[in-house]
């Protein structure tokens, strides 16, 4: 990642600990501070420290400057004001990547991976937002406003998360319009190129050092304009309406996982790409099994007499029983490990069955257990088996 990125992702107020109204006198005492504790010479081999030190000046750099302070206040304004967020579809047309999980990346929000180079502060803002009808123009074409990502969860059952699972989702949201097919023109007619942007969708706007790419205000940043709007839409080309989206759940899936369904999500403007769903997936409990990644858990009550002898009982499997052979003298807790008995892999194969001895102690004996069960202990002291030996009395 270019070090420009991350200048607008990084918080130097937070850097220096102080707050973002902080006078010059302030972030001079703050820096000074922090820099006598965190210089190197006093940590010698502290890498931390020095890493800290190097944000420290960097962070002193721009916000003591009043220029530099005034530019980096500016940008982060509009940043944090989702102007150019674009309510998280953003506005890259080739360079988009889709957004992924984590935080939006300045790179794609603003179009073209911009080309780093050194240069102070302006240039470096400069490239990052402005600069579309330099690189960012590469991609050629009209760069339409995305539709937004849309979120949705779905519940599946503990069985159809391990063997994946097909399921309908219910969305309600902007779609494309049936009636003129996402144009937003009335049947019959097409819409023109836009001719405030030549159909690029952008206009660049200049303040300060700053050149500001921006959706064009005339055609709403679609590139178009619609002289006999759809009536069903308004010209917009969307309609919200409901949806039912069928998903295969991915075998395997675990509780809390995000799958992507590229081009699910919102409609764009006037055909613009739709944006992507994400479907967060949640899974049921089993009665049975628990599990961890593609290991399955069972708890297997047996009786004493079972770990004394030995026995071979069944045990559930995903797909049925299978029989599981105890060894005479088995630990109450102990774990049988069953391979290829869990979750089946993606990438071929299956996980494990760990199962876990469980005594169970009757609470209730009829007369001849009793009995039974006294001549046992007897037999048991006489053969000299004492179950504290370990104590070492
Ligand atoms: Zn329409
Ligand atoms: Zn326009």
């Amino acid at each position: 990642m270019a070090p420009q990125r991350e200048w607008l992702e990084r918080d130097f107020y937070a850097d220096l600990g102080v707050s973002s109204d902080a006078t010059a006198d302030q972030i001079k005492k703050a820096y000074r501070k922090l820099a006598r504790e965190l210089h190197p010479d006093a940590n010698p081999g502290d890498t931390a420290a020095e890493e800290r030190f190097k944000r420290v000046s960097e962070a002193s750099s721009v916000l003591s400057d009043e220029t530099k302070r005034k530019e980096y206040d500016e940008a982060r304004t509009l940043m944090s004001s989702g102007r150019f967020t674009g309510g998280g579809g953003g506005f890259g047309g080739g360079g988009y990547s889709g957004g992924g999980a984590g935080g939006f990346d300045i790179g794609d929000l603003f179009g073209g991976g911009n080309a780093g180079g050194g240069g102070g502060f302006g240039d470096l803002f400069g490239d990052l937002l402005g600069g579309r009808g330099g690189a960012g123009a590469a991609g050629g074409g009209t760069r339409q406003r995305r539709g937004n990502d849309l979120e949705t969860e779905t519940t599946v059952a503990f069985r159809d998360a391990v063997q994946g699972a097909k399921v309908s989702l219910r969305v309600t949201s902007p779609s494309p319009c049936t009636k003129c097919h996402g144009s937003g023109a009335k049947p019959g007619t097409s819409p023109r190129t836009c001719p405030t942007c030549n159909g690029s969708a952008y206009v660049t706007r200049n303040q300060g050092h700053f050149g500001f790419s921006e959706p064009c205000p005339d055609c709403q940043g679609t590139g178009t304009k619609i002289d006999d709007p759809c009536p069903d839409c308004q010209g917009s080309g969307i309609t919200v309406r409901p949806r039912t989206i069928n998903v295969r759940v991915p075998q395997g899936v675990e509780d809390g996982q995000r799958i992507r369904l590229a081009g699910q999500g919102e409609a764009g403007m006037r055909g613009a790409p739709s944006g992507d769903l994400y479907v967060t997936v949640h899974v049921l409990a089993d009665k049975v099994f628990t599990r961890t990644g593609n290991d399955l858990r069972v708890e297997l009550p047996v009786s004493i007499a079972e770990l004394v002898l030995g026995a071979t009982v069944s045990v559930p499997t995903l797909d049925g029983s299978v029989g599981v052979k105890i060894p005479a003298g088995t630990s109450d807790g102990r774990t049988l490990r069953l391979k290829g008995r869990g979750v089946p892999k993606r990438s071929g194969g299956s996980g494990d069955l760990l199962v876990t001895v469980k005594v169970a102690v009757p609470t209730k004996l009829d007369d001849a257990a009793t009995a039974a069960m006294k001549q046992y202990a007897e037999a048991e002291r006489a053969s000299g088996f004492d179950p504290r030996a370990n104590w070492g009395r």
